[in-house]
C-alpha cells in the first residue's frame, strides 16, 4: 500500500489580489469559507497568511487568532500552519502569532533572492523563530529555497534547535531563486533522505509549475502543496474558481499515481502531531 499523500492548501499568501483572481480569500470570513471547501476536497494542512482590508499583507496576531478560531470550528482536525514569511512583517513581528500555538509554522532557515528583493533570514532571526516554535511546541515546516537550506535545517534539528522529525518543503520556480529543475528536485529528495532518513517532505511550484511539482512529488512518494497563494490559474486561460478546485486537481493526480489522499488523522500521524486538534 503506497503511503498517503498529505495535501496542503496555501489559501491566500501575501501577494495575489482579487484583481488577479476574485477567488483569492482576503477577509477572515472568506478565508474560513475557502479553507472549509478545500478541507472537504481533501486538504489536511491550511497554510495561512492574513491580510488587511485593503489586501496588503500583515502579521497582526489578532487576525491570526480569529482565523485560527474559525478554522478549528469549521474544519475540525485540519492542521493549522501560520506563515512566518518575510513579506508580511519585519524582524520579530514575523513570529508575533506564534504564542497562539498553531500546529505548525513555516520557517525559512537562510536567505535568497525573490523577484524584486532579498528574502532576508539572518541567522539570529532564524534562531529566534526556531526557539519560539520550540517554546510553544509548534512543528516547523522548513521552506527550502536553496540546497544550503536543506543542510542548515538538518543541522538545526541535530542540535535540538528544531522540533523533529523534519518536515521540509522544496520551493521551486520563484523568480531569481531555485528554478523548476527535475534533476535538482531529485537531488533535494536524495540529499534529505541521506542526511535525515526520518524526514518527510513536500514540494511547491509557482504559477504554471504548481501542477508540475504536484506531479513530481506524488510520483516520488512525497506530499504536496497547492492553493491560490502560489498559483491563481487552472491553465493559461482559466482562473482557478477556488482553492478547492486546485485541491481537487491534486487529488486527481494522487488517483493517477495510485496514492491515497491522507485524511487529517493520517496527516497528523505522519507528521507526529497530536490527534486531538
Ligand atoms: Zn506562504
Amino acid at each position: 500500500m503506497p503511503n498517503p499523500c498529505i495535501i496542503c492548501v496555501a489559501i491566500t499568501g501575501s501577494v495575489p489580489t482579487k484583481a488577479a483572481n476574485p477567488a483569492v480569500p482576503i477577509t477572515i470570513t472568506e478565508q474560513i469559507e475557502s479553507t472549509h471547501e478545500a478541507f472537504e476536497a481533501g486538504a489536511s494542512i491550511a497554510h495561512c497568511h492574513v491580510r488587511n482590508d485593503d489586501e496588503t499583507p500583515t502579521s497582526d496576531p489578532d487576525k491570526f487568532a480569529r482565523l485560527g478560531e474559525g478554522l478549528r470550528k469549521h474544519c475540525p482536525g485540519m492542521i493549522i500552519q501560520y506563515s512566518t514569511g518575510g513579506r508580511s512583517g519585519a524582524g520579530h513581528e514575523r513570529g508575533g502569532m506564534l504564542p497562539l500555538k498553531p500546529d505548525m509554522a513555516s520557517l525559512t532557515v537562510g536567505s535568497n533572492n525573490f523577484p524584486t528583493r532579498v528574502y532576508e533570514n539572518a541567522p539570529d532571526l532564524v534562531d529566534w523563530l526556531a526557539a519560539e516554535m520550540l517554546k510553544y511546541d509548534i512543528k516547523p515546516e522548513i521552506e527550502a529555497f536553496d540546497l544550503s537550506h536543506v543542510f542548515q535545517a538538518v543541522k538545526m534539528a541535530e542540535d535540538g534547535r528544531l522540533k523533529g522529525p523534519l518536515y521540509m518543503q522544496f520551493v521551486m520556480g520563484v523568480k531569481n531563486a531555485m528554478p523548476v529543475d527535475k534533476e535538482v528536485f531529485d537531488f533535494y529528495v536524495k540529499t534529505l533522505n541521506r542526511l535525515a532518513p526520518d524526514a518527510q517532505w513536500c514540494g511547491a511550484g509557482i504559477a504554471q509549475n504548481q501542477i508540475v511539482l504536484n506531479d513530481w512529488c506524488i510520483a516520488a512518494g512525497g506530499h504536496v502543496r497547492t492553493g491560490l497563494e502560489d498559483n491563481v490559474r487552472l491553465d493559461r486561460t482559466t482562473l482557478a474558481p477556488s482553492n478547492a478546485a486546485l485541491v481537487k486537481r491534486a487529488v486527481e493526480l494522487c488517483d493517477k499515481h495510485r496514492r491515497p489522499v491522507a485524511s487529517w488523522q493520517q496527516a497528523r500521524e505522519i507528521l507526529q502531531l497530536p490527534l486531538a486538534a
